[in-house]
């Protein structure tokens, strides 16, 4: 089944128009690549997907679980069980690992936050992502690859049906790369659908079901991997345009 359409999405920078008629179909429980080079749109489209840029300020439609979503905001989104973890991440770097799962929406008992209580729920949210280290340490005093894992844990504690990752991996080492992937891989088993911007085609490789690409804000074609394989030529020619010498 499909979990979400993206239906002509057009968005206007003042002097850039960023995507012009993108479509982009996801089905539930895959993990969708979306490749391109820099300025391609990448991040634009699953910014509109978010709300981040909200309802109005693009052309096209959202079609999310059924129906048309008009997000006014990242907070409907992610009510809607859609998150995203942007290529900058978003964490707090003098707090805790546990304030920044949190953030706001800490467990209370009586009115108080209930340190106990987050700290055993921030344990279990990072065993799900693999992240080993005492709740308490702050962000700072870990490394790119374990704060990109306390972002996802973050996603957890939102109850996330749709995770999005903008190049996830650009500044993790290979170690740190193989165990986000393989996290991807464990999520989609347990039914969770992830969409990730990448243009390292090795891992988009390793683990997508589907590959859109885009060039200057257009969607160029979408391939099934299983259907049509990873044809390294058919995506790099996709997302520069041009015919390749010699490869
Ligand atoms: P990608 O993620 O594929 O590298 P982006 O979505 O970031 O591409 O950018 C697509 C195009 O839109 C680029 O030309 C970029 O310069 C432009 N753009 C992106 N964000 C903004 C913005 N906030 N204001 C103006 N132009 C932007
Ligand atoms: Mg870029
Ligand atoms: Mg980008």
């Amino acid at each position: 089944p499909i979990l979400l359409e993206m239906r002509s999405i057009t968005k206007e920078f003042p002097g850039v128009k960023a995507l012009s008629d993108v479509n982009l179909v996801v089905r539930a429980g895959e993990i969708h690549a979306i490749c391109g080079e820099n300025g391609a749109g990448k991040s634009t489209l699953m910014k509109v997907l978010s709300g981040v840029y909200p309802y109005g300020s693009y052309e096209g439609k959202i079609i999310y679980q059924g129906s048309e979503s008009k997000f006014s905001d990242i907070r409907a989104s992610e009510n809607a069980g859609i998150v995203i973890i942007h290529q900058e991440l978003a964490l707090i770097p003098g707090m805790s690992i546990a304030e920044n799962i949190f953030l706001g929406n800490e467990p209370r008992k009586r009115g108080a936050i209930d340190w106990k209580a987050a700290n055993r729920m921030a344990l279990d949210l990072m065993a799900r992502v693999g992240l080993q280290e005492n709740p308490d340490t702050l962000i700072k005093d870990i490394g790119v690859g374990k704060q990109q894992l306390v972002e996802i844990a973050k996603a957890f504690a939102k109850d996330v049906k749709l995770l999005i990752l903008d190049e996830p991996t650009a500044a993790l080492n290979e170690a740190d790369s193989r165990h986000l992937l393989d996290l991807l891989r464990g999520f989609r088993s347990r039914g969770i659908t992830s969409i990730m911007i990448s243009h390292k085609l090795n891992e988009i490789e390793a683990i997508a079901d589907q590959i859109t690409i885009l060039r200057d804000g257009r969607t160029v074609e979408t391939l099934d991997v299983k259907a049509d394989g990873v044809d390294e030529d058919r995506i790099v020619r996709g997302m520069v345009g041009r015919e390749l010498s010699s490869r």
